[in-house]
């Protein structure tokens, strides 16, 4: 199986950026948020490197990688042709990763125990790296899924923040897929208000304009832009 659709199957993001950008502004304008307060980061997984040209061309300039694995295949080289490219992680992260994922990328999603941000304070050491982060929350209580629990949240960024001096943006969810993400939104946003965080990453192709109406900054599009995925 070929996890990459054939180039033939894929639309031009071009053509996705477009429509999901007057998406957002639509969603801002009903919210009566300002159309640059929402930063679309264009989830790339599955996608080659020439779909992601194509994307640059376009004028996206944030994307987001699933693994660091696919990352490190993909991206030095777009790095260095194009060095305003700003990258994010938005999979889960092993800690024997943290090396890698701190030399890849720009903002790490997928902050979701100590140990991790441990690792990272590590490695920003050990390269003179500082990638941002967001701590992720599994606003669901999915056991399958990554994220520390709301409860426990409020502990772990105070520790990334005060034992591990790590820069901590803001918080990421993604809400279970059979439910009404509005409430797992709301639960988010708890979060960040009562730890003095400003970023919200929440919202995919299929609620990011709700995701907006409910407040997010970051939201994560993949399919709308770059069209249906084989697998993931
Ligand atoms: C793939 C992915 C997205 C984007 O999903 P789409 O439904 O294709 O927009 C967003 N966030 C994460 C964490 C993802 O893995």
């Amino acid at each position: 199986m070929n996890p990459v659709p054939e180039p033939t199957d894929r639309p031009d993001p071009a053509e996705g950026l477009a429509a999901v950008r007057r998406a957002i502004a639509d969603a801002c304008a009903r919210a009566g948020r300002e159309p640059g307060s929402v930063s679309l980061v264009a989830a790339s997984k599955t996608v080659p490197v020439d779909g992601l040209e194509l994307a640059v061309a376009a004028g996206q300039s944030v994307f987001g990688e699933n693994r660091v694995q696919e990352a490190r295949t993909k991206w030095p080289q777009l790095r260095a042709r194009f060095p305003e490219l700003e990258l994010h992680l938005i999979g889960p992260l092993q800690s024997n990763k943290a090396r890698d994922a701190v030399a890849l990328f720009d903002v790490i999603q997928s902050v979701d125990r100590e140990s991790l941000a441990a690792a990272l304070s590590r490695e920003c050491a050990r390269q003179g790296r500082r990638p941002r982060i967001l701590v992720q929350v599994n606003t669901g209580a999915e056991p399958q899924k990554a994220g520390v629990s709301p409860e426990e949240a409020d502990a772990l960024i105070t520790a990334c923040r005060r034992t591990h001096d790590l820069d901590v943006l803001g918080v990421m969810c993604i809400p279970p897929v059979a439910q009404s993400p509005v409430p797992h939104y709301a639960t988010l946003a708890k979060v960040a208000a009562r730890n003095g965080l400003a970023v919200l990453s929440m919202g995919m192709s299929g609620d990011f304009t709700q995701a907006i109406e409910h407040g997010a900054t970051h939201v994560r599009v993949g399919s709308a832009i770059f069209g249906a995925r084989n697998i993931r």
